[in-house]
């Protein structure tokens, strides 16, 4: 077959735009060489539908060889009892406990879209809200942070079947013993959507959902630093009141219908290639470079954080507890929406998205607000000390926006220092 230069090209474009810029997308990360070669294998060639040692199809040896690796290291890496990690990303492992747990038209309970919720915890063009009853907990307009008693009388009120801890824009940890509490009056299971702060969970830098969650969720491509994915996870502790809130009995025979949820629930053949890419990856997760890693991401989140407290930036809940920060432009550029910030700093290359604030006064389209991660740059090797001139560039542009030539500089400024950091897997 003649090599596709169009396509290749396109790739030599994306990999020279992923070295040369400041990556600040709270949700992205660049994997290690391993994880992407182990991404890009023979194990696409392979249908298995079905789990290790019970599948559909001959030849699964393996696949289930790697499958098995990628369960056992997830379970270590969490502590978990039971995993599945066939979902093809968050969305879907977020669409198969839901199919588990809940019947059509059920009321389930998630954190506000527009203050830091996620398209698959109740929007109305996603499954969870075309399919299911979204109600919405919020964060205080005070301080920005959940707001639990509310919640609680939000939930006693509306008796939803499901509550739902986890957020795409929340910089703060979770209080998942409380929201436990509150499922325990009413009833309702709790989950965990852990897609973002999955690594720092992982090495104990943020409060364990799995003590608290009769499921968790996540995704593996965020500070997980796997191949895009999702996974499902459940418990440490098999007394746990499963069957104390579910005639459906215990936490064996709800493993199977979590499998069952995935396989044939809503999805058909699992991708071997990328599981047999998240077992490297939970391997990777598993040693001490990675916890150093993730201390660093938190690490860089403060500093950066404070850096832009400092120069006057309203930080959503004043700072970090995680990998991520919610910036309110409104008090010192109202005149200036996230959409033209994302837009202008793309020009210099620094990557972020624009997001929604709590309280927003602006469209999804628009917003007030930008979110800002530090995953991606810390795997490029930054340190504290490169945050403040990252915050610098930031500031310099927000403040004279449509400057073009402050654009051009900043933006060889940004190669300049990106040059220094060689991405890992090139
Ligand atoms: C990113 C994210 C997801 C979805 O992940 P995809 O892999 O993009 O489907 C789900 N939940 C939360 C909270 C997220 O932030």
């Amino acid at each position: 077959m003649k090599r596709d230069n169009l396509v290749f090209e396109i790739l030599e474009k994306e990999v020279k735009r992923q070295m040369t810029g400041i990556e600040l997308i709270a949700s992205e990360n660049f994997v290690s060489d391993q994880v992407l070669k182990a991404m890009g294998s023979v194990m696409t060639n392979k249908y298995a539908e079905g789990y290790p040692g019970r599948r559909y199809y001959g030849g699964c040896q393996h696949v289930d060889e790697t499958e098995q690796l990628a369960i056992d290291r997830l379970k270590e890496l969490f502590g978990a009892e039971w995993v599945n990690v066939q979902p093809h990303s968050g969305a879907q492992a977020n669409m198969a406990v839901f199919l588990t747990l809940l019947q059509p038209g059920d009321k389930f309970m998630g954190l506000d879209l527009s203050h830091g919720g996620h398209l698959s915890h109740g929007s109305p063009v996603n499954s969870s809200g075309i399919l299911y009853h979204p109600i919405a907990y919020q964060v205080d307009p005070d301080t920005g942070l959940i707001d639990y008693d509310r919640m609680e009388e939000v939930a006693l009120k509306e008796k939803p079947k499901l509550i739902l801890a986890g957020a795409s824009a929340y910089s703060r940890d979770w209080d998942y013993k409380r929201m436990r509490e509150i499922a325990d009056k009413i009833g309702a299971w709790l989950m965990a959507d852990i897609a973002h702060p999955a690594g720092l969970i992982a090495v104990k830098l943020l409060n364990d959902p799995l003590e608290y969650c009769h499921v968790v969720t996540s995704t593996t491509h965020k500070t997980l630093r796997g191949p895009r994915g999702g996974i499902i996870l459940m418990g440490k502790d098999f007394d746990n009141p499963f069957g104390k809130t579910t005639p459906k009995g215990d936490i064996r025979k709800m493993s199977s219908l979590f499998d069952s949820g995935v396989f044939p629930g809503i999805q058909g053949g699992p991708l071997e290639h990328v599981i047999a890419s998240k077992a490297v990856a939970f391997g990777e997760a598993l040693t001490e470079e990675y916890r150093q890693y993730m201390k660093q991401v938190k690490k860089n989140a403060e500093v950066m954080a404070a850096g832009f407290v400092s120069l006057g930036y309203h930080v959503i809940s004043g700072g970090t507890d995680n990998h991520l920060m919610l910036i309110d432009l409104r008090n010192k550029f109202p005149e200036i929406s996230g959409r033209k910030v994302e837009n202008t700093l793309v020009q210099a290359d620094i990557t972020v998205n624009k997001n929604m604030v709590p309280f927003d006064s602006r469209s999804p389209f628009l917003t007030s607000g930008l979110r800002i991660g530090t995953p991606a740059i810390t795997t490029r090797g930054m340190k504290e000390e490169h945050m403040t001139p990252i915050v610098e560039f930031i500031d310099r542009i927000i403040s004279d926006i449509d400057n073009e030539n402050l654009i051009a500089t900043v933006k060889k400024e940004v190669n300049e220092m990106m040059a220094d950091f060689p991405m890992f897997a090139w």
